[in-house]
């Protein structure tokens, strides 16, 4: 095994988690929608892990919607909202850093006859309020913007950019992926309307998510079938994930503050470290308004692909960015808007935290970083 610094991009299932969903596969195989009493039992759980699921985000149970992942709820929330609320207008505003599901989506609606306009963010990646602001217009009817950010791990000032949409009365949508397990969520004081969530990213199963929808916000369903999930997303539903997803969020309760102080000193030997004993690199995102997970640098003269090769070899994990994009040779589209060029961009590496590293992980990347970072420039044209 490596040492694995890419928390962000996947996340192993917690055993804890992997226990609770046994059951389900090998007994529990009943379908909510039968009226026998398998039937029964599943639909029982299932309501079960929504009233948990939705107590985690302070939600009501029936304004959870399960999903298959992060992808499908911001698909959901996006075009689903876009296609029920045309009436009121036909604009959508997203910030220049979202999550590549977030760009692409965007995409496609303006093929579809939308307009869509990305508000810029500043050198750490946070939104300007007032550049928000600018943008909105008569039409506009949604405004999405990430909690924070899975690349740099900004975070957003989502209060603000939530009071401002309810103050314009225009619905705000969140992805919440990269937060989640390590912020506090709270959709009635954030003032959010729409809130994706991933399974995966808090150490449950991968192929669930959930959108959390707010009473009153209409949406028309992207997947239509049998009607479950109040008609917003058909076909029988994940138990297995389900009841996977209601045990990671248990534990998190539990264990959320501990597990982020932790992970947080991890982050500041980092960011306080790297840099000291490392010349020439640069810290990206904000210092303070970032997920407690997430140290991000920039290395002058060398790229970041050759770093995260060198790394692999000494038996470390790390990132370039989003591992979403990473089949692009494109330098990562949340690095250019913070304005870096596009060599600063490719010289940049992630490293991001999760449950199960501990301090030697931390004191053996360390060790090995300089020497490895030393011998691509003596390597390098470009330094
Ligand atoms: N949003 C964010 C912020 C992400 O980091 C990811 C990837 N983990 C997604 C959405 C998409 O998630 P998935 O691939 O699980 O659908």
């Amino acid at each position: 095994m490596s040492i694995y610094f890419d928390y962000q991009s996947s996340k192993p299932v917690d055993p804890r988690v992997i226990e609770a969903m046994i059951p389900y596969y090998r007994k529990e195989f009943g379908n909510p929608s039968s009226l026998h009493m398998e039937g029964d039992e599943a639909s029982r759980i299932v309501e079960e892990c929504r009233e948990n699921i939705a107590s985690f985000i302070k939600a009501e149970p029936d304004e959870i919607v399960f999903t298959s992942g992060a992808t499908e709820s911001n698909n959901l929330a996006l075009i689903g909202f876009a296609l029920r609320n045309r009436a009121k207008g036909n604009h959508i505003i997203i910030s220049e850093i979202e999550h590549i599901s977030i760009h692409n989506i965007a995409k496609y609606l303006t093929k579809n006859g939308f307009e869509v306009s990305k508000v810029p963010v500043d050198q750490y990646g946070r939104v300007d309020i007032r550049k928000l602001l600018g943008r909105i217009t008569e039409r506009t009817i949604l405004v999405s913007v990430g909690y924070a950010n899975n690349e740099i791990g900004t975070i957003q000032p989502v209060l603000q950019i939530g009071e401002l949409c309810r103050k314009k009365k225009i619905a705000f949508h969140s992805d919440a992926v990269a937060a989640q397990g390590l912020l506090p969520l709270d959709v009635g004081r954030d003032r959010i309307d729409l809130l994706t969530l991933s399974s995966n990213d808090i150490y449950g199963p991968k192929g669930l998510g959930v959108l959390y929808v707010r009473k009153g916000i209409r949406l028309n369903p992207l997947i239509i079938g049998g009607g479950q999930e109040r008609g917003l997303r058909s076909g029988s539903e994940n138990i297995p994930g389900i009841v996977g997803m209601k045990r990671a969020v248990e534990i998190m309760e539990k264990e959320m503050e501990k597990e982020v102080e932790r992970l947080g000193k991890y982050r500041d030997r980092l960011i306080g470290t790297i840099p000291k004993i490392i010349l020439r690199c640069h810290l990206n995102g904000h210092p303070k308004q970032r997920l407690a997970n997430n140290a991000h640098f920039r290395f002058e003269g060398i790229e970041g692909e050759s770093l995260l090769l060198s790394l692999k070899d000494k038996g470390i994990s790390v990132s370039t960015g989003s591992a979403c994009s990473s089949m692009t040779l494109e330098p990562s589209h949340t690095l250019i808007s913070l304005g870096l060029l596009h060599e600063e961009a490719h010289g940049s590496l992630e490293f991001t935290l999760g449950r199960f590293n501990k301090e030697e992980d931390v004191d053996r990347l360390l060790e090995v970083l300089p020497g490895v970072v030393e011998r691509l420039r003596e390597l390098s044209p470009l330094y």
